[in-house]
């Protein structure tokens, strides 16, 4: 308790809710905390994230024990990888069921195209259940067709990243079926409950239908209105700001 009050001041945290876990102080707490894949920590370290930034310490556990985040870091503080581990490691838990698990909601493409690229890098030689890899994709605008077509089963995909419009497409046409979504994560979460995109991210949630759902929102500023929009579609969430809130 000491040492997370005193890492916790190291780096600014203001972390609020109810029951707040401890954050890890290593990717390696990880393993003696939680039954974390092994293949998920030597995939993180050979990609050279050897040690968690503040965000991914407090972040990261939140998520594993099911909660709800709203995560405050700044533009280069590691979001990504605070949402991505947590989310791959959920997906190898349930790794019996098949069919899509996670969503990962970017306001634009580019964004999209980067989770998706850390998101491969991570999920590289792991496997759930009857040897079956775990797969990412990016919804683009050709897998949305060969999904709507049946040419790919929309059961392939365990975790899919996604723009807003191009997934409520697929919806659309029952290229997608979201019922079994456990996690969804926001990402630049002040953009995507902003008034360009709030109607389609409700749209969004409205088709992730599983009682189960918990959902996590990252950005770099959280501006009140999107705040208090976030704490009405949570259940108990916890709220971690890194460093100073802005917006
Ligand atoms: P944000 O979304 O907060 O703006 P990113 O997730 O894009 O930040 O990460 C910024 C950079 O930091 C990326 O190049 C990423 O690979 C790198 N990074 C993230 N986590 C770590 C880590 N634990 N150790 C080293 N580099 C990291
Ligand atoms: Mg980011």
């Amino acid at each position: 308790e000491e040492d997370a009050r005193i890492l916790r001041k190291s780096y600014k945290g203001n972390i609020s809710g109810n029951d707040i876990p401890l954050p890890i102080k290593s990717f390696e707490d990880l393993i003696t905390r939680f039954s974390f894949e092994k293949k998920l920590l030597n995939n993180l370290i050979e990609n050279g994230f050897t040690e968690p930034t503040p965000i991914q310490c407090e972040g990261i556990p939140l998520a594993l024990y099911g909660r709800d985040v709203l995560a405050c870091a700044p533009t280069g503080s590691g979001k990504t990888l605070a949402f991505l581990i947590p989310l791959l490691q959920q997906t190898i838990d349930t790794k019996e069921t098949q069919g899509l698990k996670g969503l990962i909601i970017s306001p634009t493409k580019e964004l999209a195209n980067q989770i998706f690229a850390e998101a491969v890098k991570l999920s590289q030689k792991i496997f759930l259940a009857k040897k079956r890899p775990l797969q990412v994709a990016i919804l683009s605008k050709s897998l949305g067709a060969k999904l709507k077509n049946k040419a790919v089963s929309n059961k392939k995909y365990d975790i899919i990243v996604s723009t807003p419009l191009r997934l409520i497409d697929a919806v659309r046409n029952e290229a997608l079926d979201l019922s079994d979504v456990r996690h969804i994560v926001f990402d630049e979460a002040d953009k995507l409950f902003d008034k360009t995109f709030v109607e389609q991210t409700d749209d969004i949630l409205n088709a992730c239908n599983d009682p189960r759902l918990r959902k996590s929102m990252f950005s770099a500023t959280i501006p009140s209105n999107v705040e208090e929009i976030a704490q009405s579609i949570m259940t108990d969430p916890v709220r971690v700001i890194i460093g100073h809130k802005e917006g």
